[in-house]
């Protein structure tokens, strides 16, 4: 970013405390975390519930920063500085960003969903990177803070930023859509994450349809048409959508405007072809049906922004997914891991099943499956039901970790045999068990809510690169 300190008091509404001397400061981005003073950048402290950033303002300053902000209550603004008082920090952050976009011609393809926001925003990202200049969400950096950090940290000449919107509770999802006012947005699907927070699937829903609240008019909203709830919350009368917002559904069943026609496993990833792509077949390089349905959110992204079918094909093939969503590692003694520790609920859990019921050529199939946190009262069910889940026909061994996945246990032995499923609470005794049962030719899936650190296990069996 360009912009002098006199303009960023403007675009947030605030006061520089003494414009003669610091109007004329040139800012080049921001900052919140005072450890990483950069030179030349504004501060900003957030309050935290632990830290309060104010108590750093005077040392970026003495650092070289280019300026800060100051919350109105916290008393006088340190001198010797270009300091912008604010009524609230975090409120300031955030039109900051809504400013910045607004002042900007980038595009802005919002991203919200239980399940697959990171992994479709890097398929759109490798699809429209071959065309555009683009931007998009690090990481996770997904809520009212990483947003609009994500948003002032991209360059002026962006085309298209894409930015994940998390969320866990109501009304974050349409603060989120409200800073960055999206052309085009996506829900990817209803799942059970935030179950605990929200109460109802019907409820995460309505929380997850409040991205349409800050679209622009005319926008294009791209939502998972196989989840019948999505429909039915955009019914409401109390869902906010813009005027003239066009709708486009995908999913596997036929009666979304697209979906695939035809569906083949390859090497650590599938060949499909869909309705809108006609006969040309797409190699995505990820496995699983569920990263196919995440990708013709990210094809219909594509579309809309005219890019060729070749530069499609090319993007896909350059894919790099964020790490631990189904990466496929070599462990040892030759076996095959498919780390998806990354985070775990019911409809991602089935979806990662699902992958391993879909492989072939392996000796047999192993899933490490541990918690799935934060579900509320209905917790024991859902494990359970994910072990009713589990067939001989779709995997062969099958390993609890924590005290929820004992009834993950529990539902897979209605189908598997008692001893191709173990509990464990311990991850060494897990590990042991791993490596003294396992053969090359095995495939082992590990999958569990992000608290569980299954990592560790995948870490300790994997080979060093
Ligand atoms: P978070 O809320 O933690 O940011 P996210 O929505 O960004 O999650 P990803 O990081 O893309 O989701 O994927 C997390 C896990 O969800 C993956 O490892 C995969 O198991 C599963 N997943 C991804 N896409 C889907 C999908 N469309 N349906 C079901 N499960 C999915
Ligand atoms: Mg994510």
């Amino acid at each position: 970013m360009k912009r002098t300190l006199a303009q960023l008091a403007e675009m947030c509404g605030g006061t520089l405390s003494d414009l003669a001397a610091y109007g004329a400061v040139h800012v080049e981005g921001v900052f919140t975390d005072s450890r990483k003073p950069v030179e030349g950048s504004l501060f900003i402290p957030l309050v935290g519930e632990r830290f309060d950033g104010h108590e750093f303002v005077q040392a970026c300053l003495e650092k070289g920063a280019a300026g800060a902000l100051w919350q109105k209550d916290h008393g006088d603004a340190p001198q010797g500085g270009g300091v912008i008082v604010v009524d609230d920090t975090l409120t300031a952050l955030q039109t900051l960003a809504s400013a910045y976009l607004a002042e900007s011609k980038t595009s802005v393809v919002g991203i919200t969903g239980s399940n697959g926001k990171t992994t479709t925003k890097d398929i759109v990202d490798a699809i429209l990177s071959t065309t555009f200049k683009v931007h998009k969400t690090q990481g996770n950096f997904n809520n009212h803070i990483g947003l609009p950090l994500t948003v002032l940290s991209m360059e002026q000449d962006t085309e298209i930023v894409i930015l994940e919107m998390g969320m866990s509770g109501r009304r974050e999802i349409e603060a989120l859509s409200l800073i960055a006012q999206p052309d085009i947005a996506i829900i990817t699907n209803i799942g059970e994450s935030h179950l605990l927070q929200l109460g109802s699937r019907l409820e995460i829903a309505r929380a997850k349809a409040e991205i349409a609240a800050g679209m622009k008019p005319g926008g294009l909203l791209i939502y998972n048409g196989d989840e019948p709830l999505i429909k039915q919350v955009l019914a409401e009368a109390e869902t906010k959508q813009p005027e003239g917002l066009e709708r486009f559904t995908f999913g596997l069943q036929t009666d979304n405007d697209d979906y695939p026609t035809g569906l083949m496993n390859a090497q650590n990833g599938v060949v499909f072809t869909t309705k809108q792509s006609g006969e040309q077949a797409l190699t995505l390089p990820l496995l699983g049906t569920h990263n196919v349905v995440n990708c013709l959110a990210a094809l219909a992204v594509a579309r809309h922004f005219g890019v060729k079918a070749e530069q499609i094909a090319s993007g896909l093939s350059q894919l790099k997914l964020t790490g631990m969503r189904i990466e496929v590692l070599q462990g040892v003694s030759g076996l095959t891991m498919l780390n998806d520790a990354y985070n775990a609920s019911p409809t991602s859990m089935k979806a990662a099943i699902d992958v391993l019921d879909g492989l072939k050529g392996y000796r047999s199939k192993v899933a490490v499956l541990g918690d799935m946190l934060e579900l509320g009262p209905q917790e024991k069910e859902l494990h359970h039901g994910i072990g009713e889940y589990i067939t001989p026909a779709k995997m062969d061994l099958v390993l609890t970790y924590g005290p929820l996945s004992a009834n993950i246990a529990e539902g897979a032995k209605l189908h598997m045999p008692a001893e191709a499923v173990h509990s464990f609470e311990n991850k060494e005794e897990m590990t042991r068990y791993l490596l003294e049962n396992l053969h090359s030719r095995d495939v082992v899936l590990f999958k569990a809510s992000r608290g569980m650190k299954l990592e560790d296990v995948v870490e300790s069996l994997k080979i060093a690169p």
